[in-house]
C-alpha cells in the first residue's frame, strides 16, 4: 500500500506566510510588521514551523489521506529546483510509496535559457547564471544608472542575438513599458515555450510512468499563459476552489475571488505577498475533490 505523497513547488508549497495566522500575541502582533522573507526567516521557531507543517495545503492533503508527505524543506526556488527535487526522490526507494505528484509550478521568469543546471553555452556562463528575465532587469539598471556593460554582457547578449534573434538593445531602448511590450512578449517567448517543452519531454513524461501527476498552475499570469497552453499540462491542472464557490484551473483567476488576495491584503504592514491561510484550505480541499474523483492507484509499477 502506497502511503506517501509527493509535493513539489516554490514558497507557495512551502507555505510561507502562514506563521502570520498562529493565534499567540507575538504572531499577532507580527501582522503589524513587515515580514517579507529576508524579516520572517529570521523569526521562525520550531511551534511556528510545526504549524505551517500542518496548515500548509500540502500538511492538510496528506492528513486527509492518512499519508507521508514528501515535500522539500527549503523555501522558494527557481524554476529548476521543484524538477530537481522529484528527480533527487526517483532515485530513493521512497519513490515506490507514492501515490500521486502534486506539482505546483512557478513562474517561468525563473528558468535558465536551457532548462538544465550547468549548460556551457556562451549565455548560461557569461550572464553568470542569470535567468534571461532577470538578465534583463540588471541590464535595465545598469542603463538607468549610466553604466556600461562588461564584456561578458555583450557575449551574453550576441549570444540571445545568434541563437534567438532576440535583439536587447533594442528591447532596452524602448520608451513604452518594457513588460508589456510586444517585443518582451516575443522574448520570453523564444524560451519559455522551448523550456516548457522540454520540461513536459523529459521529466512530465517520465514521471508519470512512475506515479499520477497532477498540476497547480503558476501565480505569474504570463507564465501561466505559456504553461496551461500544452495540453498535457492542462488536462492534469487542478481546479482550485474560489471563495465563490467556483473552480478555476488559472491561479490569477482564482485568486481574485477572495477578498483577500495574498496575505498583504488581509496584513497590510507584512508585505507579504503569498497565499492566505484559507486559499491553503481551499487549495487542499479542491486537491482532495480532484484526487477522489481522479485517481486510479496504478498497478505493479514496471520499470
Ligand atoms: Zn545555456
Amino acid at each position: 500500500m502506497k502511503d506517501s505523497i509527493l509535493f513539489s513547488g516554490d514558497s507557495y508549497t512551502w507555505g510561507e506566510g502562514l506563521q502570520l495566522y498562529i493565534e499567540n500575541d507575538f504572531w499577532i502582533s507580527q501582522r503589524n510588521e513587515n515580514n517579507e522573507w529576508g524579516n520572517l526567516q529570521k523569526k521562525l521557531t520550531p511551534e511556528s514551523e510545526k504549524f505551517r507543517e500542518e496548515n500548509r495545503f500540502a500538511g492538510i492533503v496528506s492528513n486527509h489521506f492518512k499519508c507521508k508527505s514528501i515535500i522539500r524543506d527549503k523555501n522558494g526556488g527557481q524554476f529548476e529546483y521543484p524538477i530537481d527535487f522529484v528527480e533527487s526522490i526517483l532515485e530513493t526507494n521512497q519513490v515506490n510509496n507514492i501515490k500521486f505528484l502534486i506539482f505546483q509550478l512557478t513562474g517561468l521568469e525563473r528558468v535558465n535559457l536551457h532548462l538544465m543546471t550547468g549548460c556551457n553555452c556562451d549565455f548560461c556562463v557569461n550572464s553568470d547564471s542569470d535567468k534571461p528575465h532577470f538578465f534583463l532587469i540588471k541590464l535595465l539598471h545598469k542603463k538607468l544608472e549610466n553604466k556600461s556593460f562588461t564584456n561578458k554582457d555583450e557575449i551574453a547578449i550576441k549570444y540571445l542575438k545568434n541563437n534567438y534573434d532576440i535583439d536587447f538593445y533594442k528591447l532596452l531602448d524602448l520608451k513604452e513599458d518594457i513588460f508589456t511590450s510586444d517585443l518582451y512578449t516575443e522574448f520570453y517567448s523564444k524560451y519559455f515555450y522551448e523550456n516548457v517543452e522540454r520540461f513536459i519531454k523529459e521529466y512530465v513524461n517520465k514521471w508519470k510512468t512512475y506515479f499520477p501527476v497532477y498540476f497547480i498552475d503558476s501565480w505569474s499570469p504570463t507564465s501561466s499563459k505559456v504553461l496551461l497552453s500544452y495540453p498535457e499540462i492542462y488536462n492534469n491542472t487542478i481546479p482550485l476552489l474560489g471563495d465563490d464557490g467556483e473552480y478555476y484551473k488559472e491561479w490569477d483567476s482564482f485568486m481574485n475571488t477572495f477578498e483577500h488576495r495574498m496575505i498583504k491584503d488581509e496584513f497590510e504592514a507584512t508585505k507579504n505577498s503569498h497565499p492566505t491561510f484559507t486559499q491553503h484550505k481551499n487549495i487542499a480541499k479542491s486537491i482532495i475533490t480532484y484526487v477522489e474523483n481522479n485517481y486510479i492507484e496504478s498497478k505493479e509499477k514496471i520499470i
